[in-house]
Protein backbone atom coordinates (compact mmCIF):
# COMPACT_ATOMS: atom_id res chain seq x y z
CA UNK A 1 0.00 0.00 0.00
CA UNK A 2 1.48 3.10 -0.97
CA UNK A 3 0.43 6.86 1.02
CA UNK A 4 0.39 10.10 -0.29
CA UNK A 5 1.92 12.99 1.83
CA UNK A 6 -1.16 15.23 2.70
CA UNK A 7 -3.56 15.96 5.54
CA UNK A 8 -6.38 14.06 7.22
CA UNK A 9 -9.62 16.95 6.04
CA UNK A 10 -12.56 14.86 7.41
CA UNK A 11 -11.66 14.07 10.84
CA UNK A 12 -13.74 16.50 12.70
CA UNK A 13 -11.94 18.68 15.44
CA UNK A 14 -15.23 18.42 17.63
CA UNK A 15 -13.68 14.47 18.27
CA UNK A 16 -10.35 15.27 18.65
CA UNK A 17 -10.02 18.37 20.87
CA UNK A 18 -12.85 16.62 23.38
CA UNK A 19 -9.00 14.62 24.25
CA UNK A 20 -7.74 16.27 27.42
CA UNK A 21 -4.57 14.09 27.48
CA UNK A 22 -5.15 13.03 31.36
CA UNK A 23 -3.91 9.35 30.06
CA UNK A 24 -6.43 7.53 32.24
CA UNK A 25 -6.70 5.30 28.93
CA UNK A 26 -3.27 4.09 29.27
CA UNK A 27 -3.08 1.52 31.56
CA UNK A 28 -7.12 0.15 29.74
CA UNK A 29 -5.03 -0.22 25.89
CA UNK A 30 -3.55 -3.56 25.13
CA UNK A 31 -1.11 -1.87 22.35
CA UNK A 32 0.05 0.28 24.48
CA UNK A 33 0.59 -2.32 27.47
CA UNK A 34 2.20 -4.70 24.86
CA UNK A 35 4.48 -1.93 23.62
CA UNK A 36 4.85 0.58 25.86
CA UNK A 37 4.94 3.15 23.03
CA UNK A 38 3.11 6.63 23.50
CA UNK A 39 2.18 6.52 19.91
CA UNK A 40 0.51 3.11 20.37
CA UNK A 41 -1.89 4.75 22.89
CA UNK A 42 -5.63 6.04 22.49
CA UNK A 43 -4.34 9.45 23.16
CA UNK A 44 -1.04 9.35 21.27
CA UNK A 45 -3.01 7.68 18.40
CA UNK A 46 -5.72 10.67 18.60
CA UNK A 47 -2.58 12.92 18.98
CA UNK A 48 -1.03 11.53 15.77
CA UNK A 49 -4.42 12.13 13.42
CA UNK A 50 -5.12 15.66 15.16
CA UNK A 51 -1.10 16.64 13.89
CA UNK A 52 -1.83 14.81 10.40
CA UNK A 53 -5.18 16.78 10.25
CA UNK A 54 -3.21 19.79 10.83
CA UNK A 55 -0.75 18.98 7.89
CA UNK A 56 1.99 19.07 10.47
CA UNK A 57 2.58 15.53 10.19
CA UNK A 58 2.91 13.66 7.18
CA UNK A 59 0.29 11.05 6.04
CA UNK A 60 2.47 8.32 6.13
CA UNK A 61 3.23 4.78 6.10
CA UNK A 62 4.12 4.48 9.82
CA UNK A 63 1.00 6.39 10.59
CA UNK A 64 -0.99 4.39 8.50
CA UNK A 65 0.57 1.28 10.18
CA UNK A 66 -0.27 2.80 13.44
CA UNK A 67 -3.78 3.41 12.90
CA UNK A 68 -4.07 -0.30 11.43
CA UNK A 69 -2.28 -1.19 14.99
CA UNK A 70 -5.32 -0.42 17.10
CA UNK A 71 -7.82 -3.05 17.60
CA UNK A 72 -10.47 -0.86 17.62
CA UNK A 73 -11.15 -2.40 21.34
CA UNK A 74 -12.87 0.13 22.70
CA UNK A 75 -11.58 -0.11 26.34
CA UNK A 76 -10.27 3.10 26.46
CA UNK A 77 -13.80 4.69 26.01
CA UNK A 78 -14.74 2.88 28.80
CA UNK A 79 -11.79 4.21 31.00
CA UNK A 80 -12.32 7.83 29.23
CA UNK A 81 -13.53 9.85 32.03
CA UNK A 82 -14.25 13.08 29.29
CA UNK A 83 -16.18 10.54 26.69
CA UNK A 84 -14.18 10.58 23.88
CA UNK A 85 -15.99 8.92 21.13
CA UNK A 86 -12.67 7.30 19.98
CA UNK A 87 -14.11 4.39 17.86
CA UNK A 88 -16.09 7.42 15.57
CA UNK A 89 -12.64 8.90 15.59
CA UNK A 90 -10.24 5.28 14.50
CA UNK A 91 -13.44 4.09 11.87
CA UNK A 92 -13.87 7.68 10.00
CA UNK A 93 -9.19 8.34 9.85
CA UNK A 94 -9.14 3.99 8.70
CA UNK A 95 -11.85 5.19 6.28
CA UNK A 96 -9.60 8.17 5.06
CA UNK A 97 -7.02 6.01 5.14
CA UNK A 98 -8.64 3.33 2.39
CA UNK A 99 -10.08 6.36 0.38
CA UNK A 100 -6.64 8.10 -0.04
CA UNK A 101 -4.17 4.81 -0.17
CA UNK A 102 -3.94 2.92 -3.25
CA UNK A 103 -3.73 -0.65 -2.30
CA UNK A 104 -2.51 -3.15 -4.78
CA UNK A 105 -4.52 -4.45 -7.56
CA UNK A 106 -4.83 -7.89 -5.99
CA UNK A 107 -5.55 -6.29 -2.51
CA UNK A 108 -8.26 -4.23 -4.44
CA UNK A 109 -9.58 -7.47 -5.87
CA UNK A 110 -9.83 -9.46 -3.01
CA UNK A 111 -11.57 -7.15 -0.80
CA UNK A 112 -13.87 -6.15 -3.73
CA UNK A 113 -14.91 -10.17 -3.94
CA UNK A 114 -14.80 -10.17 0.15
CA UNK A 115 -17.08 -7.18 0.70
CA UNK A 116 -19.24 -6.81 -2.42
CA UNK A 117 -19.90 -10.81 -3.32
CA UNK A 118 -19.23 -12.59 -0.23
CA UNK A 119 -20.35 -10.57 2.74
CA UNK A 120 -23.12 -8.97 0.44
CA UNK A 121 -24.92 -12.05 -0.27
CA UNK A 122 -25.44 -14.60 2.34
CA UNK A 123 -26.00 -17.53 -0.41
CA UNK A 124 -22.69 -17.02 -1.90
CA UNK A 125 -21.41 -17.33 1.98
CA UNK A 126 -23.18 -20.54 2.15
CA UNK A 127 -21.71 -22.18 -0.83
CA UNK A 128 -18.14 -21.31 0.49
CA UNK A 129 -18.71 -22.65 3.78
CA UNK A 130 -20.40 -25.67 2.40
CA UNK A 131 -16.99 -26.29 0.72
CA UNK A 132 -14.90 -25.63 3.66
CA UNK A 133 -17.37 -27.88 5.34
CA UNK A 134 -16.60 -31.06 2.95
CA UNK A 135 -12.67 -30.17 3.55
CA UNK A 136 -13.18 -30.04 7.66
CA UNK A 137 -15.29 -33.43 7.57
CA UNK A 138 -13.70 -35.22 4.90
CA UNK A 139 -10.43 -35.35 6.77
CA UNK A 140 -8.22 -33.14 4.54
CA UNK A 141 -8.51 -30.29 7.46
CA UNK A 142 -6.67 -32.33 9.71
CA UNK A 143 -4.07 -33.99 7.08
CA UNK A 144 -3.29 -30.17 6.41
CA UNK A 145 -2.83 -29.83 10.00
CA UNK A 146 -0.99 -32.62 10.99
CA UNK A 147 1.69 -32.15 7.94
CA UNK A 148 1.77 -28.35 7.47
CA UNK A 149 0.71 -29.25 4.14
CA UNK A 150 -0.12 -24.74 4.11
CA UNK A 151 3.18 -24.25 5.23
CA UNK A 152 4.28 -25.29 2.31
CA UNK A 153 2.55 -22.40 0.31
CA UNK A 154 3.45 -19.66 3.18
CA UNK A 155 4.07 -19.26 6.34
CA UNK A 156 0.68 -17.18 6.70
CA UNK A 157 -1.34 -19.69 5.66
CA UNK A 158 -0.07 -21.98 7.99
CA UNK A 159 -0.72 -19.94 10.79
CA UNK A 160 -3.97 -19.25 10.00
CA UNK A 161 -5.18 -22.38 8.70
CA UNK A 162 -6.44 -23.75 12.64
CA UNK A 163 -8.39 -20.37 13.06
CA UNK A 164 -10.70 -21.12 10.48
CA UNK A 165 -14.40 -22.13 12.65
CA UNK A 166 -16.08 -25.19 12.48
CA UNK A 167 -18.77 -24.74 9.90
CA UNK A 168 -22.12 -26.21 11.19
CA UNK A 169 -23.55 -29.33 9.97
CA UNK A 170 -26.85 -27.07 9.39
CA UNK A 171 -27.26 -23.58 8.33
CA UNK A 172 -29.82 -21.43 10.31
CA UNK A 173 -32.61 -21.19 7.42
CA UNK A 174 -32.21 -25.43 7.65
CA UNK A 175 -33.18 -25.03 11.53
CA UNK A 176 -35.30 -22.42 12.04
CA UNK A 177 -38.84 -21.59 9.63
CA UNK A 178 -39.28 -18.07 8.90
CA UNK A 179 -42.11 -17.40 12.18
CA UNK A 180 -41.89 -19.37 15.06
CA UNK A 181 -44.99 -18.23 17.30
CA UNK A 182 -44.88 -17.76 21.07
CA UNK A 183 -45.51 -20.63 23.42
CA UNK A 184 -48.44 -19.24 24.83
CA UNK A 185 -49.03 -15.76 25.55
CA UNK A 186 -47.38 -13.62 22.36
CA UNK A 187 -45.97 -9.81 24.10
CA UNK A 188 -43.41 -9.29 21.62
CA UNK A 189 -42.89 -9.15 17.79
CA UNK A 190 -39.27 -9.53 17.49
CA UNK A 191 -36.99 -10.16 14.29
CA UNK A 192 -33.89 -12.44 14.47
CA UNK A 193 -30.99 -11.15 12.73
CA UNK A 194 -28.94 -14.26 11.94
CA UNK A 195 -25.52 -12.20 11.26
CA UNK A 196 -23.14 -13.90 8.39
CA UNK A 197 -20.65 -15.88 10.00
CA UNK A 198 -22.66 -16.53 12.77
CA UNK A 199 -25.39 -18.01 10.07
CA UNK A 200 -23.17 -20.67 9.00
CA UNK A 201 -20.54 -21.26 12.09
CA UNK A 202 -22.82 -21.25 15.42
CA UNK A 203 -26.22 -22.06 13.33
CA UNK A 204 -26.92 -23.95 16.93
CA UNK A 205 -26.32 -20.68 18.87
CA UNK A 206 -29.29 -19.31 16.39
CA UNK A 207 -31.78 -22.16 17.10
CA UNK A 208 -30.94 -21.75 20.77
CA UNK A 209 -31.90 -18.04 20.71
CA UNK A 210 -35.13 -18.16 18.75
CA UNK A 211 -35.71 -21.09 21.31
CA UNK A 212 -35.32 -19.17 24.09
CA UNK A 213 -36.81 -16.42 22.88
CA UNK A 214 -40.71 -17.98 21.80
CA UNK A 215 -40.59 -19.42 25.76
CA UNK A 216 -40.10 -15.64 26.56
CA UNK A 217 -43.18 -14.23 24.94
CA UNK A 218 -41.89 -13.12 21.56
CA UNK A 219 -43.26 -13.92 18.59
CA UNK A 220 -40.08 -14.69 16.17
CA UNK A 221 -39.68 -13.59 12.46
CA UNK A 222 -36.46 -14.76 10.99
CA UNK A 223 -36.69 -13.28 7.08
CA UNK A 224 -35.22 -15.16 4.78
CA UNK A 225 -33.76 -12.00 2.87
CA UNK A 226 -32.09 -10.60 5.43
CA UNK A 227 -28.05 -9.62 4.78
CA UNK A 228 -25.18 -9.15 7.09
CA UNK A 229 -25.51 -6.31 8.74
CA UNK A 230 -22.86 -3.85 7.04
CA UNK A 231 -20.47 -3.73 10.13
CA UNK A 232 -17.66 -5.90 8.04
CA UNK A 233 -18.04 -3.17 5.00
CA UNK A 234 -18.29 0.05 7.23
CA UNK A 235 -15.04 -1.02 9.22
CA UNK A 236 -13.94 -2.06 5.97
CA UNK A 237 -14.37 1.65 4.85
CA UNK A 238 -17.03 0.84 2.22
CA UNK A 239 -19.64 2.91 3.84
CA UNK A 240 -22.09 3.11 0.51
CA UNK A 241 -21.98 -1.31 0.72
CA UNK A 242 -23.40 -0.94 4.57
CA UNK A 243 -26.18 1.68 3.82
CA UNK A 244 -27.00 -0.91 1.26
CA UNK A 245 -27.17 -3.56 3.66
CA UNK A 246 -28.86 -1.85 6.17
CA UNK A 247 -31.40 -0.59 3.86
CA UNK A 248 -32.00 -4.28 2.94
CA UNK A 249 -32.46 -4.87 6.68
CA UNK A 250 -34.92 -2.30 7.58
CA UNK A 251 -37.04 -4.06 4.42
CA UNK A 252 -36.22 -7.97 5.20
CA UNK A 253 -37.17 -7.35 8.69
CA UNK A 254 -40.56 -4.98 7.90
CA UNK A 255 -38.80 -2.63 10.30
CA UNK A 256 -42.67 -0.40 11.19
CA UNK A 257 -44.15 -3.41 12.60
CA UNK A 258 -41.30 -5.22 14.62
CA UNK A 259 -41.12 -4.51 18.52
CA UNK A 260 -37.61 -5.11 18.27
CA UNK A 261 -34.50 -6.91 16.33
CA UNK A 262 -32.56 -9.13 18.55
CA UNK A 263 -28.62 -9.81 17.62
CA UNK A 264 -27.05 -12.38 19.49
CA UNK A 265 -23.85 -11.58 18.58
CA UNK A 266 -21.32 -8.30 19.85
CA UNK A 267 -20.18 -6.65 17.30
CA UNK A 268 -23.34 -6.26 14.85
CA UNK A 269 -25.76 -5.49 17.57
CA UNK A 270 -23.05 -2.48 18.40
CA UNK A 271 -22.93 -1.82 14.78
CA UNK A 272 -26.99 -1.38 14.53
CA UNK A 273 -27.30 0.56 17.52
CA UNK A 274 -25.05 3.17 16.12
CA UNK A 275 -24.79 2.76 12.30
CA UNK A 276 -26.98 6.25 12.07
CA UNK A 277 -23.49 8.00 12.97
CA UNK A 278 -22.02 5.94 10.00
CA UNK A 279 -22.61 9.13 7.59
CA UNK A 280 -26.42 7.90 7.24
CA UNK A 281 -27.84 11.28 7.18
CA UNK A 282 -27.94 12.04 3.47
CA UNK A 283 -29.63 8.65 2.64
CA UNK A 284 -33.31 9.16 1.86
CA UNK A 285 -33.92 5.56 4.13
CA UNK A 286 -32.35 7.81 7.18
CA UNK A 287 -35.81 7.98 9.22
CA UNK A 288 -36.13 3.45 8.94
CA UNK A 289 -32.26 3.19 9.71
CA UNK A 290 -33.02 5.40 12.57
CA UNK A 291 -35.83 3.08 13.39
CA UNK A 292 -33.77 -0.30 13.23
CA UNK A 293 -30.92 1.63 15.40
CA UNK A 294 -33.74 2.01 18.20
CA UNK A 295 -35.15 -0.86 17.73
CA UNK A 296 -31.63 -3.35 18.25
CA UNK A 297 -31.21 -4.90 21.35
CA UNK A 298 -28.54 -7.50 22.60
CA UNK A 299 -30.09 -11.31 23.69
CA UNK A 300 -28.94 -10.68 26.60
CA UNK A 301 -30.13 -7.26 27.37
CA UNK A 302 -33.18 -7.85 25.79
CA UNK A 303 -34.05 -10.83 28.11
CA UNK A 304 -33.07 -8.78 31.13
CA UNK A 305 -35.33 -6.17 30.35
CA UNK A 306 -38.24 -8.61 30.07
CA UNK A 307 -37.95 -10.38 33.16
CA UNK A 308 -37.06 -13.79 31.34
CA UNK A 309 -38.42 -16.89 32.91
CA UNK A 310 -36.16 -18.49 35.07
CA UNK A 311 -34.87 -22.33 34.65
CA UNK A 312 -36.05 -24.48 37.32
CA UNK A 313 -33.64 -27.27 36.73
CA UNK A 314 -30.13 -26.86 37.41
CA UNK A 315 -27.08 -27.22 35.80
CA UNK A 316 -24.18 -28.58 38.03
CA UNK A 317 -21.34 -26.50 36.16
CA UNK A 318 -18.51 -24.20 36.67
CA UNK A 319 -18.72 -21.44 34.18
CA UNK A 320 -16.58 -18.50 33.50
CA UNK A 321 -17.37 -15.18 31.23
CA UNK A 322 -15.50 -13.45 28.86
CA UNK A 323 -16.75 -9.56 28.08
CA UNK A 324 -16.57 -8.93 23.98
CA UNK A 325 -15.21 -5.99 23.73
CA UNK A 326 -18.45 -4.93 21.47
CA UNK A 327 -20.54 -5.88 24.29
CA UNK A 328 -19.04 -4.42 27.25
CA UNK A 329 -16.90 -1.36 25.89
CA UNK A 330 -18.87 -1.20 23.03
CA UNK A 331 -23.00 -1.65 24.52
CA UNK A 332 -21.77 -1.35 27.69
CA UNK A 333 -23.85 -4.31 28.38
CA UNK A 334 -21.39 -5.86 31.91
CA UNK A 335 -24.17 -7.59 34.08
CA UNK A 336 -26.78 -9.04 31.47
CA UNK A 337 -25.04 -11.76 29.92
CA UNK A 338 -23.74 -12.79 33.80
CA UNK A 339 -27.39 -12.39 35.01
CA UNK A 340 -28.35 -15.31 32.09
CA UNK A 341 -25.47 -17.40 33.68
CA UNK A 342 -25.82 -16.86 37.15
CA UNK A 343 -29.69 -17.45 37.10
CA UNK A 344 -29.48 -21.38 36.21
CA UNK A 345 -29.34 -23.11 39.54
CA UNK A 346 -26.63 -25.08 39.81
CA UNK A 347 -23.97 -23.19 38.23
CA UNK A 348 -20.79 -22.38 40.07
CA UNK A 349 -19.71 -18.93 38.25
CA UNK A 350 -16.13 -17.56 38.40
CA UNK A 351 -15.06 -14.58 37.52
CA UNK A 352 -11.64 -14.69 35.29
CA UNK A 353 -9.14 -11.60 35.99
CA UNK A 354 -9.67 -8.92 33.08
CA UNK A 355 -12.71 -10.92 31.73
CA UNK A 356 -13.13 -7.53 29.49
CA UNK A 357 -9.13 -7.55 27.83
CA UNK A 358 -9.77 -8.19 24.19
CA UNK A 359 -8.90 -11.62 23.25
CA UNK A 360 -7.00 -10.60 19.67
CA UNK A 361 -9.85 -11.09 17.56
CA UNK A 362 -10.72 -8.05 16.62
CA UNK A 363 -12.61 -8.13 13.47
CA UNK A 364 -9.99 -9.16 11.22
CA UNK A 365 -7.07 -8.22 13.43
CA UNK A 366 -6.08 -12.07 14.26
CA UNK A 367 -5.52 -12.36 9.98
CA UNK A 368 -3.79 -8.67 9.58
CA UNK A 369 -1.61 -8.73 13.20
CA UNK A 370 -1.83 -12.47 14.08
CA UNK A 371 1.18 -12.16 16.04
CA UNK A 372 0.07 -9.48 18.57
CA UNK A 373 -3.37 -11.35 18.42
CA UNK A 374 -1.99 -14.72 19.81
CA UNK A 375 -0.32 -12.90 22.69
CA UNK A 376 -3.27 -10.97 23.41
CA UNK A 377 -5.17 -14.51 22.98
CA UNK A 378 -2.30 -16.67 25.74
CA UNK A 379 -3.02 -13.40 27.89
CA UNK A 380 -6.75 -14.22 27.76
CA UNK A 381 -5.79 -18.03 28.47
CA UNK A 382 -3.84 -17.65 31.30
CA UNK A 383 -6.77 -15.91 32.82
CA UNK A 384 -9.32 -18.30 31.90
CA UNK A 385 -7.39 -20.92 33.34
CA UNK A 386 -7.36 -18.84 36.72
CA UNK A 387 -10.81 -19.42 36.79
CA UNK A 388 -10.44 -23.57 37.03
CA UNK A 389 -14.00 -23.66 34.85
CA UNK A 390 -15.73 -26.29 33.04
CA UNK A 391 -17.15 -23.49 30.01
CA UNK A 392 -15.99 -20.33 28.79
CA UNK A 393 -19.27 -18.21 27.80
CA UNK A 394 -19.22 -15.17 25.59
CA UNK A 395 -21.71 -14.09 22.94
CA UNK A 396 -19.85 -12.49 19.91
CA UNK A 397 -18.90 -14.44 16.93
CA UNK A 398 -15.32 -13.46 16.43
CA UNK A 399 -14.32 -14.07 20.27
CA UNK A 400 -15.87 -17.24 20.31
CA UNK A 401 -13.60 -18.01 17.25
CA UNK A 402 -10.15 -16.88 18.69
CA UNK A 403 -10.96 -18.79 21.65
CA UNK A 404 -12.11 -21.98 19.99
CA UNK A 405 -8.60 -21.50 18.11
CA UNK A 406 -7.02 -21.35 22.30
CA UNK A 407 -8.77 -23.97 23.18
CA UNK A 408 -7.34 -25.63 20.28
CA UNK A 409 -4.25 -24.53 21.18
CA UNK A 410 -3.47 -25.25 24.22
CA UNK A 411 -5.22 -29.19 23.80
CA UNK A 412 -7.80 -27.70 26.73
CA UNK A 413 -10.86 -29.70 27.54
CA UNK A 414 -13.08 -26.25 27.93
CA UNK A 415 -15.98 -25.74 26.02
CA UNK A 416 -17.56 -22.37 24.73
CA UNK A 417 -20.95 -21.78 24.76
CA UNK A 418 -23.05 -18.22 24.40
CA UNK A 419 -25.29 -17.26 27.01
CA UNK A 420 -28.64 -18.19 25.83
CA UNK A 421 -26.99 -22.12 24.95
CA UNK A 422 -26.46 -22.55 29.02
CA UNK A 423 -30.21 -20.58 29.31
CA UNK A 424 -32.27 -22.99 26.22
CA UNK A 425 -30.19 -25.98 27.66
CA UNK A 426 -31.65 -25.43 30.99
CA UNK A 427 -34.96 -25.22 29.86
CA UNK A 428 -34.74 -27.90 28.17
CA UNK A 429 -33.69 -30.09 31.03
CA UNK A 430 -36.84 -28.79 32.91
CA UNK A 431 -39.39 -29.96 29.79
CA UNK A 432 -37.62 -33.82 30.12
CA UNK A 433 -37.69 -33.45 34.31
S1 LIG B 1 -9.48 0.87 20.79
FE1 LIG B 1 -8.34 -0.56 22.12
S2 LIG B 1 -6.33 -0.81 21.09
FE2 LIG B 1 -7.32 0.99 20.16
S3 LIG B 1 -6.54 2.73 21.34
FE3 LIG B 1 -8.48 2.11 22.35
S4 LIG B 1 -7.86 0.68 23.94
FE4 LIG B 1 -6.11 0.88 22.55
S1 LIG C 1 -8.78 9.03 28.88
FE1 LIG C 1 -9.89 10.16 27.29
S2 LIG C 1 -9.36 12.29 27.62
FE2 LIG C 1 -7.87 11.07 28.77
S3 LIG C 1 -6.14 10.78 27.34
FE3 LIG C 1 -7.47 9.01 27.08
S4 LIG C 1 -8.84 9.57 25.39
FE4 LIG C 1 -7.90 11.48 26.11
Amino acid sequence: MTSENSNLPTISDDLLLQCMHCGMCLPTCPTYVLTKRERSSPRGRIRLIKSVSDGKLAFSQEFIEEMNFCLDCRACETACPAGVHYSRIIDETRRVIIEKSQASLKARIIRKIMLNSLFARQNRLQTVAKLIRIYQKSGLELLNLKFNIAGIFSRKLKMLSPLAPQISSKFTYQLLPEFLPAHGESKYKVGFLTGCIQDVAFADVNYATAQVLVRNNCDVYVPRNQVCCGSVHAHSGAVEQAQQQLVQNTAAFNIDNLDFVIVNAAGCGSFLKECTDVEMKGNGEYPKIKKLASKTRDISEFLNEINFRKPKSSLNLKVTYHDACHLVHGQKIRNSPRSIITAIPGIKFIEMPESDWCCGSAGVYNITHTATSFALLDRKFDNIETADAEIIVSANTGCSIQLAYGVRQRKSALKIMHPVELLWWAYQKENIA
